[in-house]
């Protein structure tokens, strides 16, 4: 059985070096020192200015509109995790939906513009996959029509834009540490922004809104995460290096050994290094991604249909929207099993399974 992804877990020791100390301390949450160590150990290895731990990337999201008091439109992604567009909702803001770029599949500037109304106060793109939007045409609207920006960056761990990191885009960025994605803290989410006031209004929304022991500054949450998450994002932190490395390889083998499919992956952002944290193909057909999966499967060789359907289309909860390039897109992508303990073998065996199928 090969899976779609399987958890990183460092050597057991390593973590219950981690967990030891917390015994010792009797520290078990609220901002003990292993989260504090994490943050600024996590500040290091992206050459960030200012981060806060969080407890997933969701909350991330609803502290994010929440700090910057967003109302009225959200213009966002249909090609996305759902996340992205609860968290619009659940902060009682209204999703407006723009189609992506066919190429990049990250919402298309070009099409922001018209999607732009007295109401609109915020655009919440996707760096899908880890492919970073086209941040400059993205913050060229902004601040034309004085909009504010976050960024969902659930995927886009450790990318940069030539030397600067991803995260440093938008007025607040967001990052997923869970246990799916390419860098872990079981359950864990990250928050950035450059702006000092705003990381001082986010880390007193973290913590119940709380200013100090008895009064409140803030309509806050409990976004705080713990120092058993805390130890496994600083065990797996050490790690982060040879996870890419490792996803490059088997990423590289993919590209190369399926060469001859009718399909294409993203073309990613021109100064930018991928990484790897899935590997999707876009068939040229759904009919041909149906028999792939399904022969895949027969063989139990799980992968994922990730994102399908299209968020505009589908959730209960929202004015739906038929946009016609993620419509297309989202029936004919397919996301191949990827993570650190794959095998180049078995990348070839999956590879040649899903060439049988095609010139069948
Ligand atoms: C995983 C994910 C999230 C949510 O992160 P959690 O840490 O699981 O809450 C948000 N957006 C995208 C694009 C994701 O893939």
């Amino acid at each position: 059985m090969i899976p779609i992804t399987k958890p990183f877990l460092p050597p057991i020791e390593e973590y219950s070096h981690f967990v030891k100390g917390i015994y010792k301390r009797e520290w078990l949450t609220n901002m003990g020192p292993l989260a504090s160590q994490l943050e600024m150990d996590i500040k290091d290895y992206l050459n960030v200015k200012h981060l806060l731990f969080v407890t997933n990337g969701t909350i991330a999201l609803h502290m994010a509109i929440k700090a910057l008091s967003l109302t009225g439109e959200i213009i966002t992604t249909p090609f996305s995790f759902v996340a992205t567009t609860s968290s619009i909702v659940w902060e009682n803001c209204k999703p407006v939906f723009v189609d992506i770029d066919k190429k990049s599949l990250n919402i298309d500037p070009k099409k922001i513009e018209s999607a732009i109304t007295d109401k609109t106060t915020a655009i919440l793109a996707t760096h899908v996959y880890g492919n970073p939007c086209d941040v400059e045409n993205i913050e060229k609207i902004a601040d034309k029509y004085n909009l504010k920006v976050i960024y969902d960056g659930a995927h886009a761990f450790g990318v940069k834009i030539k030397e600067k990191s991803i995260f440093e885009y938008g007025d607040i960025s967001i990052c997923s540490l869970h246990t799916t994605k390419l860098y872990h803290s079981v359950e864990g989410g990250l928050i950035f922004t450059k702006d000092p006031d705003l990381l001082k209004k986010l880390s007193l929304i973290r913590n119940f809104g709380f200013s100090d022991f008895n009064s409140f500054s803030e309509l806050g949450i409990n976004g705080k995460n713990s120092e058993f998450h805390a130890a496994m994002g600083l065990a797996n932190l050490k790690y982060v290096t040879s996870i890419l490395e490792k996803r490059k390889i088997l990423a590289t083998q993919y590209t190369k050994s399926l060469s001859t499919l009718k399909a294409y992956i993203p073309e990613w952002h021109h100064d930018s290094e991928n990484n790897n944290t899935y590997y999707p193909i876009i068939l040229e057909s759904e009919e041909l991604l149906l028999k792939i999966k399904s022969e895949l499967d027969k063989n139990e060789i799980f992968t994922r249909r990730y994102f399908y359907p299209s968020l505009a289309e589908t959730l209960p909860y929202i004015e739906k929207q038929k946009l016609e390039i993620s419509h297309d897109i989202s029936r004919r992508v397919l996301c191949l099993p990827l993570f650190y303990d794959l095998t180049l073998e078995e990348v070839h065996f999956i590879c040649r399974l899903i060439l049988r199928v095609q010139n069948n």
